[in-house]
């Protein structure tokens, strides 16, 4: 069987989608800022997305920057907040110490540049307590950023709670809301939200695409110097194909959402249920405030990258946390932000699924997790200390 269940990395391209961008590639593609007819014609396709896409959102359409995915809009949500900040004298960031790396590394290179940076701490349950940020802004504070829900342990964060603190004090708010988009109910409006970052191949668009909403009078910077392409606010040749995926991708994540989540709930409540039964294991980030397809479990005693390889190998496709930081060998640092020690971060599968999984795959997942978990516990020394009382459990 094979499994796919890393809908948190990237999601399947839908059918819809695909349909949608093709003609983009084979008639209408001609470069948007053409002045011919074909040019013309293309400008309008993009003048429409943008149009469909800010109705989504409940924003204008002068709102919407298209950018190359949920990265570049973080790094240019927060450079533009950072730089209205500074023109008022304001050199002072609140965010959290969970967030993205396209959120961290921006701001840690805006600390090189002599901003001052707080990283407000996440509860164990791996949600952020408002009330904490609204403690941690200063007068000089110009930009608070904390991500709509986290990508390794799904959990959803108080974003209009945050907002209205941060419209009441005169504070910019962003939020990255990669992970929520097509999957949680939004509203810019609403929720007070001033900035905001999605990605269209998290939610079955095309990767490579994205958007960055700013709401009007959010002053913004360019971050590449180029054309005039985006009202002058982001330089580069429009992606006209995979902003009409996208496009496509979130008209139909939106209509189907309620569908969609409790499907996916559903199978995410049978995953956490069967997981739960491994001895000494624990999901991680609270049960109730968490994306529909999000399990993050750990299990104490192994190596979360062991537990990957021997799930491959029976056709599971999972990750031990984010795809970002796989590639080193650091436990999660949003792991490491609620609580969780060392060892026990280093033992952890994220599972993300999707409405194109079904019951019977949670269910071989759960099979094979129990079977790879105590495989690699009767092989593991750390696992034998354990057990023979040499060490103390630290998950019951
Ligand atoms: C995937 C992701 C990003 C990065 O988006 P890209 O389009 O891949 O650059 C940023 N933030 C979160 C929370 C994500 O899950």
């Amino acid at each position: 069987m094979l499994v796919y269940a890393d809908n948190a990395a990237t999601t399947k391209l839908s059918a819809a989608a695909l349909d949608a961008m093709l003609p983009y590639y084979t008639e209408i593609w001609a470069n948007p800022s053409s002045l011919h007819t074909p040019g013309l014609r293309a400008a309008e396709k993009l003048s429409e997305a943008r149009e469909r896409t800010a109705k989504i959102l409940g924003c204008e359409a002068r709102e919407i920057i298209f950018t190359s995915g949920g990265s570049e809009a973080n790094n240019q949500a927060l450079v533009s907040g950072a730089r209205a900040g500074e023109k008022k004298g304001r050199r002072h960031i609140v965010s959290t110490s969970f967030e993205h790396h396209s959120v961290l590394h921006t701001l840690k290179a805006l600390e090189k540049e002599g901003f001052e940076v707080t990283l407000v701490d996440v509860g164990k349950d791996g949600v952020v307590d408002a009330e904490k940020i609204e403690n941690a802004i200063r007068p000089d504070t110009c930009l608070v950023s904390v991500m709509y829900a986290n990508n390794e342990i799904g959990t959803v964060q108080p974003i209009s709670d945050i907002g209205r603190i941060c419209r009441n004090k005169g504070i910019t708010f962003h939020t990255d809301a990669v992970q929520a988009v097509g999957h949680v109910e939004i509203d810019v409006n609403k929720e007070n939200i001033d900035m905001l970052s999605l990605s269209a191949h998290k939610f079955e668009g095309p990767r490579g695409v994205g958007v960055l909403y700013a709401k009007r009078g959010v002053p913004l910077t360019s971050i590449i110097y180029g054309g005039a392409q985006e009202r002058g606010q982001r330089a580069g040749t429009e992606n006209l194909p995979a902003v009409i995926g996208m496009t496509a991708a979130l008209e139909e994540s939106v209509k189907n959402m309620k569908e969609n989540n409790e499907k996916t709930s559903r199978l995410r409540d049978r995953l956490i249920e069967g997981l739960s039964k491994i001895p000494h294991s624990a999901l991680n980030g609270s049960a109730v405030k968490r994306l529909p397809g999000n399990v993050n479990f750990s299990f104490e005693g192994i190596e979360g990258e062991s537990l990957l390889i021997l799930l491959d190998d029976r056709g599971i496709a999972a990750s031990s946390g984010s795809a970002c930081a796989s590639a080193s060998l650091d436990p999660s640092h949003v792991l490491l932000a609620i609580g969780r020690p060392h060892e026990v971060a280093h033992g952890s599968l994220r599972l993300s699924l999707s409405h194109l999984n079904t019951e019977a795959e949670v269910d071989y997942i759960i099979k094979c997790t129990s079977e790879v978990v105590e495989r690699l516990r009767s092989m593991s020394p750390v696992w034998r200390d354990l057990e023979s009382g040499e060490k103390e459990f630290m998950l019951k």
